[in-house]
């Protein structure tokens, strides 16, 4: 059996990182058995479903490189084939047509009510004779008997027949419900394990009922623990539960967001970090938590700076690039990307975000005045000390990292004070900032005679 997972996004909204996680999936199951990933829109809800919505869904999906076997299937494109299995199961009297006006629906729904019985439909029209009225098409659900699933995830699942009504396949419009939609495109595509949140589980048991109704093979499903914001709460805007673009607009790294997500409701071992190829190699269904995930921006922030540091330093030159660019309001000129790529490895291994180390890296290409911050550190010694090392250094052909710090550490012992009395002034003139790369690599990125006009404009 080859296998074929899909991910059935309803484009009503943005692709949120619970979907996103959703989507991942079952694109690591597909890959690691070696068979289909594939994307259905369901956007049937053509009132709620928009353009711009399915667009973000698949811009998500390219940036996290999740990418589908086949192009994808738009369920309202199907309405018709829907439809069609309705009236198959009419003519196998699986369904049958319902003429119940909506007032005769209440009236069922409260005489249920008044006797103490769950408001579901009674099935009166099953033996009804046909008529010339407007109608619905329903299934003839099994009313006696349990329904079983043996989800991958949950266990084995049951539920009393009993409590599930003769569900609508068909509404007066001949339009087909979400319901009839869902198994019939499943089915049509080939689809071997449903993946999905357990926010589905319910509709599972309902959807195996049409299976069986048209004889078809029930696909596997598993069904996965919704995300919880990290006081354990349901997802919100507050904990996360964002766009898909607000995580790469944070500046993270879409090999990190994937990394995270696997790793938030399935694990391997203790292992934290998970590379896409091993992922591939171990990801089972097995292995994913029964209860909700928790959403934790520190440990994404953590993973990315690991990712932050795996990454090339070319590559992350031009993915600081537009942020510079934007920044300044002006192209960076090649002398600028030179130095920050030469720059990139002190850079790098201090950052959590691409926007942290667009932050960062901002003095190599442009001078920033002193913060408040900076300026309280430079007091008259300092100042002193400095020019008494400029001095030094103007007499220096060497300017490597290397010959820096040596002269360096000979300026600063024979003036017997710490390295870090000299390196904190000469940071704060170099960088404008408190906190940077050491201050040799960053004399050596920026070459003498930018590096001597930073020092000697600061201690003027
Ligand atoms: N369209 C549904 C959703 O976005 C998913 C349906 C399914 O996976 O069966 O929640």
């Amino acid at each position: 059996m080859t296998v074929v997972t899909r991910f059935a996004p309803s484009p009503t909204g943005f692709l949120h990182i619970g979907s996103a996680r959703t989507a991942l999936f079952n694109w690591l199951f597909a890959r690691h058995y070696g068979g289909k990933f594939l994307l259905r829109i369901e956007d049937t809800d053509r009132a709620r479903s928009t353009q711009e919505a399915i667009q973000a869904i698949l811009d998500g999906m390219d940036w996290l490189g999740l990418h589908a076997d086949e192009p994808p299937i738009f369920q309202s494109h199907l309405a018709a084939r829907h439809a069609s299995v309705a009236y198959e199961l009419l003519e196998k009297g699986n369904a049958y047509k319902c003429y119940c006006t909506p007032e005769e629906l209440e009236s069922i729904r409260e005489t249920a009510r008044s006797e103490g019985r769950s408001p579901k439909y009674d099935g009166r029209c099953r033996n009804r004779q046909d008529d010339t009225r407007p109608f619905v098409v329903r299934l003839k659900s099994p009313q006696t008997g349990l329904t079983i699933i043996k989800d991958l995830v949950q266990g084995e699942v049951k539920v009393d027949n009993e409590q599930l009504d003769d569900m609508v396949l068909l509404r007066t419009d001949g339009t087909p419900t979400y319901m009839l939609s869902v198994v019939v495109d499943d089915y049509d595509m080939k689809i071997t394990h449903v993946i999905r949140g357990d926010d589905h589980l319910t509709n599972a048991f309902r959807q195996t009922h049409i299976y069986k109704a048209m004889n078809w093979s029930v696909p596997a499903f598993a069904h996965i623990p919704l995300i919880h914001g990290a006081d354990g709460a349901k997802l919100s805007k507050r904990h996360g539960a964002l766009g898909i673009e607000a995580y790469r607009d944070m500046g993270l790294l879409p090999e990190a967001l994937l990394n995270y997500l696997l790793r938030l409701g399935w694990s391997h071992g203790d292992d934290e970090i998970i590379p896409m190829l091993k992922a591939i190699e171990w990801f089972n269904l097995e292995s994913i938590g029964k209860s909700a995930a928790r959403f934790d921006f520190v440990k994404l922030n953590h993973i990315n700076s690991h990712y932050l540091r795996e990454t090339g330093d070319k590559a992350l030159v031009k993915l600081i690039q537009p942020l510079l660019e934007t920044k300044l309001g002006t192209a960076l000129a090649p002398l600028h990307l030179e130095r920050l790529l030469k720059g990139m490895p002190g850079l790098k291994t201090r950052a959590k975000t691409l926007l942290e180390l667009a932050d960062n890296a901002l003095f190599y290409v442009h001078f920033i005045s002193l913060d408040d911050k900076a300026k309280a550190q430079l007091t008259q010694e300092s100042v002193d000390l400095l020019q008494g090392f400029i001095h030094i250094l103007k007499t220096k052909e060497d300017w490597t990292e290397r010959a820096l710090e040596e002269a360096a550490r000979t300026f600063s012992e024979e003036h017997k004070v710490g390295l870090g009395k000299l390196a904190q002034p000469a940071r704060i003139a170099l960088t404008g900032q408190a906190v940077s790369p050491s201050i040799f690599e960053i004399m050596a990125v920026l070459g003498r005679e930018e590096s001597l006009k930073r020092l000697q404009g600061t201690a003027k």
